[in-house]
């Protein structure tokens, strides 16, 4: 799993290293596409219930899933990546938001805050603790900034298949959750909305926005429950 972890943080850093204003979205794409051929990985995206990229392309008012294609990145707008890769039958699946060019004062506090948050929920993979700790600490993070965590799309253990069970949610759903264990691994990627964390999805079926039209960031790392506390795998 670190080995598919390093393919899809090069992903980030090529993706990442690529963003300007000017670049399509489907740029993006091919982009990863070649990390992962150079590489010798597969995509877990591409195909995955008929997604027809490798990875996901979600801007501005788009929270995750957008389908990569036409759109032009302009400055000021706010991008988020989702990729994976799999190598030797091991998942790897982490997300990225940044702005183009310019962005306002309340797009880099979005960006910041849902950084932060994916960072407190990850520091609560720890072996002992329970698994709804994660979403506890991220959605305080992100509440206490005045912004709110979508509900309908969490995260998930990760392994030899990219969604496993159990589910991880980004906020406090009631209940304390599984007790971790060492070995255990997690794709913690919260979704923070400036507005309400209501949703609706595009036409395409894929693309999911913000109802009330306002901002929404998304950062994810893949990590392991170690003893020696989290490992992030998906790093360079
Ligand atoms: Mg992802
Ligand atoms: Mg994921």
């Amino acid at each position: 799993m670190r080995k598919a972890g390093r393919v899809v943080a090069e992903i980030h850093e090529a993706t990442r290293a690529a963003i300007r204003p000017g670049i399509t979205t489907g740029e993006l794409n091919e982009i990863a596409a070649d990390v992962l051929a150079n590489r010798g990985a597969r995509s877990n995206f591409l195909h995955y219930q008929g997604f027809p990229a490798v990875i996901c392309t979600s801007p501005n008012d788009m929270i995750v899933h957008g389908i990569p294609g036409s759109y032009v990145l302009s400055e000021g707008d706010v991008i988020s990546v989702d990729c994976g890769a799999i190598v030797e039958g091991y998942h790897g699946d982490a997300a990225y938001t940044v702005g183009v060019g310019e962005i306002s004062d309340l797009a880099r506090r979005l960006i910041e805050v849902t950084e932060r948050a994916l960072w407190a929920g990850v520091d609560q993979l720890v072996a002992g603790n329970r698994l709804h700790e994660v979403g506890r600490a991220a959605q305080r993070v992100a509440e206490g900034a005045g912004f709110s965590v979508v509900r309908e799309y969490v995260g998930h253990a990760i392994g030899t298949a990219m969604h496993e069970s159990p589910q991880v949610p980004n906020y406090w759903p009631g209940t304390p959750g599984p007790m971790l264990k060492t070995g255990m691994v997690f794709a913690i990627e919260p979704m923070v909305n400036a507005g309400s964390f209501d949703t609706y999805v595009l036409e395409d079926g894929w693309s999911v926005m913000t109802a009330d039209g306002q901002l929404s960031a998304h950062f994810e790392h893949t990590v392991a429950v170690t003893e020696d506390g989290p490992e992030v795998l998906t790093v360079l």
